[in-house]
């Protein structure tokens, strides 16, 4: 055997899948048919709920120092379904961003996935795929010609087109849509004038309001985040395809805006020039037999600004899990709860793209219509609220055993701040070592003593907290909840709920 764990593709997410399967203490293989990392410019920068995941696990300032030095900031507005979700009103936005363009990430996910042990090796494509009850068979394509290797799982974090889901025979149905959306920066050009509210006037063409512009020829959208710079944006439906390799031009946005907007509009320096089109696709399994996927090869959006975010909790769903298997302690059908938990947040993260797609295509009086009604509606706090946590994929909630008990099981542990040995920390902190944390909230001695006989895979802590939740807290490595521990519970029942869920998900006690 050549590797516990074989992860065919070096892109965010299977170098995620290696810190996270290092952190638990396995070194896979990592396979990648590029020779480099590539500078091609695609996400600009994480989202949502990997933010605060990142944060649990005290990894947050490494990737800030990686993108420009700053943390999370709460988004003021960001584009949903052909119009502008405005967060600045709310005290607490629910959705936080952070740049780091996806080349960087990709450098410092790297550089730690190597420091945890993780063996990269660029310039090798898998191109066979076989597996049986034991193993795994990758034939390889490396510089030094055609290579066999063999591990125990392996995953495909090959991407949107990802050989390792077809050559398991992995169906990955869904839509294509036909438009073709063009995105840019440009610097701003002699004759163009930037507003405060983000319109900006045109010399010869007249004032473009900020936000997006439909017309029966398509979307054009204009924003800007930096005086000195446009964003620009246009999505039309095209017949023909374009050819992926070839970098779009500003000729090539400039036709397109002509032709949606009806107008030349003059364009500065181009700092970034990208061309994609939306997919809504979804494998049925996330496992085949010793084979698993995560990230773009398991699920595509028909939206921006979310794929990597549910990519990356993949691997953290999934690297605790593997680990266990690998190491021998995984209580039976655990692996197979990455399929369960994962569908269902990706089918979160596709009902509301997919109904994106719906409210910004239409045209007819109809469709003009549903956005304005929909722009009332996210105007009001509690729509707002929700839409902007279904983005985050804050509001993931896997339907858990016991969950019917308590609405805190299976949802993502609140960061509480709590004291103990005399000083303040929080639940955070206490997530630092990547592993499952039981925390007792109210001097619990007899549910102690239960979590005391897994004390080999879990942290136990005890402290206090201001308006506590529960009793108790069984936290799984991934920051969900496994189990709570209630008051109203007669002891009895409640070691008892505890004891099952301990070996529900970490095996047998010492
Ligand atoms: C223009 C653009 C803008 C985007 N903007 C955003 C955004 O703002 N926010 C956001 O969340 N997402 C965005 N995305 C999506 C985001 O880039 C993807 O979700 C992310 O790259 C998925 O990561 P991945 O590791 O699953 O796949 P990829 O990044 O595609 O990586 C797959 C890797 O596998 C390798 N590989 C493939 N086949 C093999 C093989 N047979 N053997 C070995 N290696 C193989 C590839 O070379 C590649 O390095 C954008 C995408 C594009 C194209």
């Amino acid at each position: 055997m050549d590797a516990d764990v074989i992860i065919v593709g070096a892109g965010p997410i299977g170098l995620m899948l290696a810190c996270e399967l290092g952190r638990a203490g396995v070194r896979p293989l990592v396979l990648e048919r590029q020779r480099e990392i590539r500078d091609i410019p695609k996400a600009g920068g994480l989202s949502g709920q990997i933010l605060e995941l990142l944060r649990y696990r005290g990894e947050l300032e490494r990737f800030e120092a990686a993108g420009t030095g700053t943390g999370p900031t709460p988004a003021p507005q960001l584009p949903w379904g052909g119009m502008h979700l405005d967060f600045t009103e709310l005290a607490d936005p629910p959705m936080q961003v952070m740049l780091l363009p996806q080349p960087r990430l990709e450098r410092v996910l790297d550089e730690f996935a190597r420091e945890l042990g993780a063996e990269i090796r660029r310039g090798h494509e898998v191109v066979g795929l076989s597996q049986d009850d034991d193993t795994v068979t990758a034939d390889v394509r490396g510089p030094d010609g055609q290579d066999r290797v063999t591990a125990r799982y392996l995953v495909g974090c090959d991407g949107a087109s990802g050989q390792v889901r077809d050559m398991a025979g992995i169906a990955f149905p869904g839509i294509t849509y036909p438009e073709v959306q063009r995105l840019a920066q440009v610097t701003v050009p002699e004759g163009v004038t930037v507003f405060d509210n983000g319109d900006i006037d045109v010399v010869g063409v007249g004032r473009i309001s900020f936000g997006f512009t439909r017309t029966e020829h398509g979307e054009f959208a204009v924003g800007s985040t930096d005086p000195a710079f446009l964003g620009l944006y246009t999505s039309e439906e095209e017949s023909t395809d374009y050819d992926d390799e070839e970098p779009m031009t500003l000729t090539e946005l400039r036709d397109s805006i002509r032709r949606v907007l009806g107008v030349d509009l003059p364009l500065g320096e181009p700092t970034r020039l990208t061309r994609f089109t939306f997919h809504a696709r979804h494998v049925e399994r996330y496992r085949h037999g010793r084979i698993l996927l995560a990230g773009d090869a398991a699920h595509l959006f028909p939206a921006p600004g979310v794929a990597l975010g549910v990519g990356l909790l993949d691997t953290v769903n999934l690297g605790w899990k593997l680990a266990a298997d690998i190491q021998g302690w995984a209580p039976v059908g655990l692996l197979d709860t990455y399929h369960d938990e994962r569908h269902l947040a990706a089918a979160r993260t596709l009902l509301h793209t997919q109904a994106q797609v719906a409210l910004r295509r239409g045209y007819d009086p109809a469709a003009v219509a549903l956005r304005e009604l929909f722009q009332e509606l996210v105007a009001d706090e509690q729509p707002l609220r929700r839409i902007g946590a279904l983005m985050a994929g804050s509001d993931i909630c896997y339907p858990l055993p016991g969950h019917d008990r308590h609405p805190l099981i299976g949802a993502f542990a609140p960061d509480l701040a709590v004291h103990r040995d005399g000083g303040t920390t929080n639940v955070a902190e206490l997530l630092h070592t990547a592993r499952p944390v039981f925390v007792d909230l109210a001097d619990r001695a007899d549910l102690c003593d239960a979590a005391r006989e897994w004390r080999h895979r879990i942290d136990i802590h005890s402290a206090t907290t201001v308006d506590r939740p529960a009793d108790a807290l069984l936290i799984r490595p991934d920051a969900h909840i496994a189990w709570v521990g209630t008051i109203d519970e007669p002891t009895d029942t409640a070691v008892l709920t505890l004891r099952r869920a301990l070996a529900d998900w970490f095996g047998a006690p010492a």
